[in-house]
């Protein structure tokens, strides 16, 4: 038995005599009165310790605190602009290997925000704003429709091709014509003429109901009718949507979805450049819904972003305008002074970027992210932390040195809800591509899109952010790539979410407000990372093992 401090046995001294120690009961007393710092470091201390080297995500730690309720009970409600807030801090970057309208749709559903990208035409990106704003859970608001001709061997191709078989069949084989009928995988099966029309097999008995049914209307009337499906119709019985049992259930669960306050719509943003071009974009972008229009620029403050900022808010006083990039304090101060709701911080430090390396310009993202919130925060406008998003503690960090939401790139890129397909990589691995869109891959495809049609080149403001439509010679910022298949988005951001409510379960803040207080105040602390005390907060000493992130 090991001979303890203060312990005594027969024949043996203890090493230090019981009277060297205090009553336990004085514990917090001795910790109040004689300490009273806290251990660990405030936020400035942690900044200014860096201030001639940069501060990193990666170089420093945020220190536990108190544990008293369960990460379930942890909020993660954050503002995204001076007017809008969402129930998670999660953005997805508008790149065009990023957000297109199926991610956006699905960022907003899991409660956080997807920025529709600007490398397309006008109306590709009105399209796709169009798509978020029109998206309602569960409602198919495109159905494949066909028409008393077409042929059961039609069907059956169709069925094919589209991995469904339930087909509404309408007067003039459109949405919004007459529904006269519906055919089921069932009535094609077996029927073997294939050149009869689908009008032998239809169901003719048809349960519909009205639009502007809700979701839950809708379940009950599916549940007693014992359909596959339930046709919507306008007053004329023109078909406006389609609702498909098998969609019901998972439809119901998002109780996170981000929409403005009493409306039914999700909430849309996208991006365009400050080019002049790009005020006739808007337009289109506002009248599609959008929301929060975010400028798109790797160094904002320029006098084109501010004449944008300030011609925006004059002509659009509805809608919410995200400025940036920005690193600088001095940079976000004429961004605010010209009339921006939130900001957008990041130079350099996106996974597929060269900035720094290229243009010797950009900063550090921890140093910058606390020198522009601890700024902004006197002037109520909210900040996004933009690029280098790795894992859920960089997110966990960005938020605690002020930010109010996170923007990803790479991290969804390999997302199902990502545009583009996946493919098998030389070393056998399931990837999608990623490219930076400074990369020359990104801008090429804008440039040869200028060449050929007038409303590709309206959309040229897009890689503008990175080239003038002056350049004779495209000097890259970024590169293009590809990141490992990471699933959907549907696990993947409740597990982003579940990580961030179990990390600020562990320094004590029940939601994002409590954390920032806690930061500012000094009560939240933190500790600064040598090098080998990365090594050793990482994997390190096995053999091999195998880094699954959740289940
Ligand atoms: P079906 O009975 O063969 O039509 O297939 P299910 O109803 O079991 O599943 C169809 C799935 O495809 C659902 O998740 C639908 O939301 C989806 N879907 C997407 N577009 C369409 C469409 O235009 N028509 C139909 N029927 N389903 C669609
Ligand atoms: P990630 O999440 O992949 O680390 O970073 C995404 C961010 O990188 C984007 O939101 C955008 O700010 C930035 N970005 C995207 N493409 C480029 C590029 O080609 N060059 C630079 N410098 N930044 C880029």
């Amino acid at each position: 038995m090991p001979i303890l401090n203060g312990d005594s046995m027969a024949g043996s001294e203890p090493i230090l005599p019981k009277s060297k120690f205090m009553d336990f009961s004085q514990a917090l007393d001795v910790l109040k009165n004689e300490y009273p710092e806290r251990d660990g470091i405030d936020v400035k201390t942690l900044v200014d310790s860096q201030k001639n080297g940069g501060l990193t995500y990666n170089d420093f730690l945020i220190l536990p605190g108190y544990i008293g309720f369960p990460a379930s009970a942890v909020t993660l409600e954050t503002p995204v602009t001076k007017r809008i807030s969402l129930k998670s801090p999660f953005i997805s970057s508008p790149m065009d290997t990023v957000t297109e309208h199926n991610m956006a749709i699905h960022m907003a559903l899991l409660g956080g925000l997807g920025v529709v990208h600007h490398n397309c035409s006008a109306e590709e990106q009105a399209e796709m704003v169009r798509k978020v704003k029109r998206f309602e859970n569960g409602f198919i608001l495109d159905p494949i429709v066909i028409s008393p001709t077409t042929t059961v061997g039609e069907a059956k191709a169709l069925k094919e091709k589209w991995g469904f078989g339930g087909f509404p069949v309408t007067e003039d084989g459109k949405l919004r014509s007459k529904l006269v009928g519906i055919i089921t995988p069932r009535d094609i099966q077996f029927h073997s003429d294939l050149d009869d029309p689908v009008t032998a097999v239809m169901s003719t008995d048809l349960v519909t109901a009205r639009t502007g049914i809700d979701l839950l209307e809708a379940n009950s009337i599916l549940s007693k009718s014992k359909k596959g499906k339930l046709p919507i119709v306008d007053e004329q019985g023109n078909l406006v949507s389609l609702l498909s049992r098998s969609d019901l259930m998972k439809n119901l669960h998002y109780p996170l979805a981000s929409k403005l306050p009493h409306s039914k719509q999700l909430i849309s943003a996208a991006a365009i450049g400050t080019r002049p071009d790009d005020k006739i974009r808007l337009q289109k972008l506002v009248d599609a819904g959008l929301d929060i229009v975010i400028l798109d620029s790797s160094q904002g403050n320029s006098i084109f972003q501010i004449e944008m900022i300030k011609y925006i808010k004059e002509t659009h006083p509805a809608l919410d305008v995200i400025g940036g990039n920005v690193v600088t304090r001095e940079q976000a101060a004429a961004l605010i002074a010209a009339g921006v709701d939130g900001l957008r911080i990041g130079m350099g430090s996106g996974s597929a970027c060269i900035t720094q390396e290229v243009m010797a310009v950009g900063r550090p993202q921890a140093a910058s992210v606390f020198n522009v919130t601890s700024f902004a925060a006197r002037f109520g406008v909210p900040c996004i932390a933009d690029g280098g998003i790795q894992n859920v503690g960089h997110i966990v960090k960005g938020l605690a040195l002020g930010a109010s939401t996170v923007m990803m790139g790479g991290l969804l890129a390999g997302t199902t809800e990502s545009p583009g397909e996946y493919y098998v990589s030389h070393e056998g691995k399931l990837v999608k591509a990623y490219r930076g869109m400074g990369s020359i891959d990104a801008m090429e495809d804008k440039k040869a899109g200028a060449g050929t049609n007038k409303d590709a080149k309206a959309s040229n403001a897009g890689t503008a952010r990175y080239f003038s439509e002056g350049d004779r010679l495209l000097v890259a910022q970024g590169v293009s790539g590809s990141v490992l298949d990471r699933g959907s988005i549907t696990k993947f951001v409740p597990y982003l979410m579940a990580g961030v409510q179990h990390s600020l379960q562990d320094i004590g803040a029940k939601s994002l407000s409590e954390l920032r207080q806690g930061v500012v105040d000094g009560k939240v602390r933190f500790e600064l990372r040598t090098a080998s005390a990365q090594v050793e907060g990482n994997v390190h000493g096995l053999h091999s093992f195998d880094k699954k992130l959740y289940s």
